[in-house]
């Protein structure tokens, strides 16, 4: 009888012993708290160049979906070597976004590289357009020279200068809620350059095209899961605009979660021909933090006076 009650006492022993590691590393996978697809960039912490650090390849990947870095040897993109070609690439990033340009992976870039932004990638074919440019000094206006930090695409695509009424379309699947928004938008532009805007009937032809999508949707740059990029628009005068449907969106700056209008006007900027800008305070400033509501900047009026040499 005490055998098999110490036999007993010995079975409960080992299930208590196998399932306490069960319930211990359940409790450690951090499934209550949402990932970005940015975070990766957080243990990479300290890195410099020289480091051969586990994850490096993805740090590659990020300069490369925007702008910052093209390997020719693919063989280098996938590897977690951190080269002279990162350090290069990170260092113009850093000088983008108004940090020391160090070529290290410090706190302060980690901040920015993992605040949700924008699609649109900040160079374009190697051409950065987010450097401070000075404007040709104008003799009619005060003798202080201005400094812009807005941007164009390669090439500066625009619409045709007698093309100054542009109709939009809303994809059939549009949420409600993000109609009044978009129309607020284009409100903004309106009311600030020479352009009108007039929303066309689901089943019309019209200049531009505003949807939701999730993943990828079939024009070569696939959305990623909640945070992240947001949405993305293409220059003149594709007229495509797509918001990124795994978001949590919302009407106003409420916690968590992206305005729809503010990020619609952002986009409505790429629509009619301007790239980001490195003030932060702009609209076209590529990177927005849940919570936060924006407006056109002078920055951005200046950006598209000058486009269309209005
Ligand atoms: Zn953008
Ligand atoms: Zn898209």
């Amino acid at each position: 009888m005490a055998l098999k009650l110490f036999h007993l006492i010995s079975f409960i022993f080992l299930i208590f012993l196998l399932l306490v590691p069960i319930g211990h590393a359940k409790r450690n996978t951090p499934s209550d708290k949402k990932s970005s697809p940015f975070d990766f960039v957080k243990k990479l912490k300290g890195c410099h160049k020289g480091n051969n650090t586990k994850g490096v390849h993805e740090l590659k990947a990020y300069l490369e979906k925007f702008g910052y870095l093209e390997y020719l040897n693919k063989t280098h993109a996938n590897d977690d070597d951190f080269d002279e070609t990162l350090e290069s690439a990170i260092k113009t990033y850093q000088e983008n976004y108004h940090i020391k340009p160090t070529g290290l992976i410090d706190t302060e870039t980690i901040a920015k590289m993992t605040t949700p932004r924008c699609g649109v990638p900040d160079i374009v074919n190697g051409t950065n357009y987010m450097q401070p440019h000075k404007r040709k000094h104008d003799p009619s206006s005060s003798s202080i020279r201005t400094v812009s930090h807005y941007s164009f695409f390669r090439g500066n695509p625009r619409w045709p200068p007698t093309k100054t009424h542009i109709t939009y379309r809303l994809s059939s699947n549009f949420p409600t809620n993000a109609v009044d928004p978009v129309a607020r938008a284009f409100q903004k532009w309106d009311s600030a350059t020479h352009f009108s805007f007039s929303r066309a009937g689901n089943n019309q032809n019209a200049d531009l095209v505003i949807a939701f999508h999730r993943g990828n949707h079939g024009d070569g740059a696939p959305f990623d899961g909640p945070g992240g990029t947001l949405a993305h628009a293409f220059a003149p005068t594709d007229g495509r605009f797509h918001y990124d449907a795994d978001e949590p969106w919302s009407n106003g700056a409420v916690a968590n979660a992206f305005d729809l209008e503010t990020v619609a006007v952002h986009e409505i900027g790429h629509l009619l021909g301007l790239g980001h800008s490195s003030v932060e305070a702009a609209i076209m400033y590529a990177r927005i933090a849940p919570g936060t509501t924006k407006n056109l900047h002078a920055d951005d009026i200046e950006g598209i006076r000058a486009l269309y040499n209005r």
